[in-house]
């Protein structure tokens, strides 16, 4: 017991835990530290995925000690409680989330999202930890699980009929190398500023309380949002193709000309905070200026954005693609012409901003472009005549 103590103590940072912990010294250096330190790649990689993946699980291991020895039992008042609701006097005591689920379950004013959403928080008993851990797991299980059936259609010979790019399928060794860069980038650029959303979101009134606002507030919120990111990933994705931009950042994206899905966010990492800002940062700037906004949308808006950039990379274009059916969606056509061409169609989301300021990529944007001259030039002689 005296093991699993001395383990807590370095784990967890509640503060009756806290209290008695021995000071913790810097790690003695050790054969296997000094062999990590020469190898020459990887490293970071295996480095960075340790510190991280351990970080997130500090409260799944307290929830596990705290069944398997009453000793580590929380008492209701050492943990601190969470804000997400504004009254738990009906509350009774419990330690695991179906008991925390339980308490949610008897508020008939909210929805079955907003019971388990109060309960995610409640149980945690930690806010700053508990968005951190939404936000880092939302953004890893909704990526590769969007890029998971693109992966196995890649291996399915019926699908090829559908690929822009048909000769040009990933291989296994291009999927691996990618997967492996884009965890990299995961770990070492994106998991970090997760850790810091919850204080952000208290200081700007990001409100994460429940009941959420009604749907049709999120609706219009997603919809500024896909706005407004479109225009911002069309000018600094345009700015991106410019000289040493392109040479020392956005080269690195366009490694592969036929993208798959897992390419979405291979990215230099200069590249991925700067139009990542876009997903992340227009809410933020949106919540300054109106003071409304929660982080159950937010958390809709990455999830959403992040089914958008997969599916733009996919490569395939179906009969029943969305931008049949809303002509100003742009799809996996209209960026994969991009990456096929290496200019043009610079946009994200949506079209217009391509079709108004005529820098769709391809032969299809070059004749429209023409076309575009030619009537001009016509108006012009018939002015004059
Ligand atoms: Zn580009
Ligand atoms: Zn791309």
């Amino acid at each position: 017991m005296s093991v699993n103590c001395t383990i807590l103590r370095r784990l967890v940072c509640h503060p009756h835990l806290e209290r008695n912990a021995p000071a913790l010294g810097p790690p003695r250096p050790t054969k296997r530290s000094r062999h990590v330190s020469r190898a020459p790649s990887g490293f970071w990689f295996w480095i960075s995925s340790c510190s991280f993946i351990s970080f997130p699980l500090v409260p799944v291991r307290v929830s596990f000690f705290h069944h398997i020895s009453p000793r580590f039992r929380l008492s209701p008042s050492s943990m601190s409680l969470s804000s997400v609701y504004h009254d738990y006097s009906s509350f009774t005591n419990g330690t695991t989330f179906a008991d925390a689920y339980s308490n949610f379950a008897q508020l008939p004013q909210l929805n079955v999202l907003e019971k388990i959403w109060g309960a995610y928080y409640y149980y945690m008993g930690n806010d700053v930890f508990a968005t951190g851990l939404l936000f880092f797991s939302v953004h890893e299980f909704m990526y590769f699980f969007r890029c998971l059936p693109w992966a196995i259609i890649d291996r399915i010979p019926y699908f090829n009929k559908y690929k822009i790019q048909e000769t040009k399928l990933p291989s296994n060794q291009e999927q691996w190398e990618c997967l492996k860069s884009v965890l990299t980038s995961h770990f070492l650029v994106e998991a970090f500023p997760c850790w810091f959303f919850h204080p952000v979101c208290k200081k700007l009134g990001i409100s994460f309380e429940v009941p959420f606002p009604s749907w049709t507030t999120i609706c219009f919120h997603l919809a500024v949002f896909f706005v407004l990111e479109d225009a911002w990933h069309y000018w600094f994705h345009r700015g991106l193709h410019y000289g040493v931009f392109y040479k020392y950042i956005h080269k690195q994206h366009h490694r592969y000309a036929a993208p798959f899905g897992l390419t979405a966010e291979y990215a230099h990492p200069i590249e991925v905070m700067l139009l990542g800002f876009g997903t992340v940062g227009i809410p933020i700037v949106w919540c300054m200026l109106t003071g409304s906004l929660h982080l159950f949308t937010v958390c809709l808006w990455i999830t959403l954005r992040l089914f958008q950039a997969v599916d733009s990379h996919s490569g395939y274009e179906f009969p029943w693609s969305l931008h049949h059916f809303l002509p100003f969606w742009a799809g996996a056509d209209h960026h994969d012409e991009h990456h096929h061409y290496f200019i043009g169609s610079y946009s994200s989301s949506f079209r217009w901003w391509d079709a108004v300021l005529n820098t769709e990529a391809g032969p299809a944007g070059k004749a429209k472009r023409e076309q575009k001259m030619k009537s001009r030039a016509e108006m012009a002689q018939k002015k004059q005549i």
